[in-house]
């Protein structure tokens, strides 16, 4: 699982270069709390392998990709927020916002969330 992009900030936390306030590892997953939080709960839900977009993942991916989730709901439950709700999101290129290009689901909760996002 290594493959490791040297200019890549997310694979920097991954190889403990950079710290985190890290929440949750996995064997194909790790997730830390967001430094500029947009909700009482903003974690990051990356996987161990550097894929820059959603455009990236290959179909070998799902498995990966569905450990995310399974993340997703630990941390959520962990921190409360199972049965209020809570928002799961994964950004991609410019226009909807992604500014680290090593994919990572958003989890948010600890308020009410709008629909639709802005
Ligand atoms: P996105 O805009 O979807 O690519 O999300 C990137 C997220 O990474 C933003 O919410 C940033 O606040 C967050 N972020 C940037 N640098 C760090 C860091 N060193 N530790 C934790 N979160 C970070
Ligand atoms: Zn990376």
């Amino acid at each position: 699982m290594s493959n490791a992009n040297p200019q890549c900030l997310f694979c920097k936390i991954l190889a403990g270069d950079i710290p985190a306030d890290i929440v949750y590892e996995s064997d194909s997953a790790i997730a830390f709390r967001d430094i500029n939080p947009q909700a009482p709960t903003h974690v990051l839900i990356i996987p161990r392998k550097h894929i820059a977009t959603i455009n990236d993942i290959g179909v070998d991916d799902q498995e990966l990709i569905g450990s995310l989730y399974s993340a997703a709901r630990e941390i959520a439950a962990t921190d409360g927020h199972a049965d209020n709700g809570y928002r799961v999101v994964m950004n991609c290129n410019a226009a909807a916002g992604q500014t680290v290009f090593h994919i990572h689901l958003h989890l948010l909760g600890g308020r009410a969330l709008d629909w639709p996002p802005g």
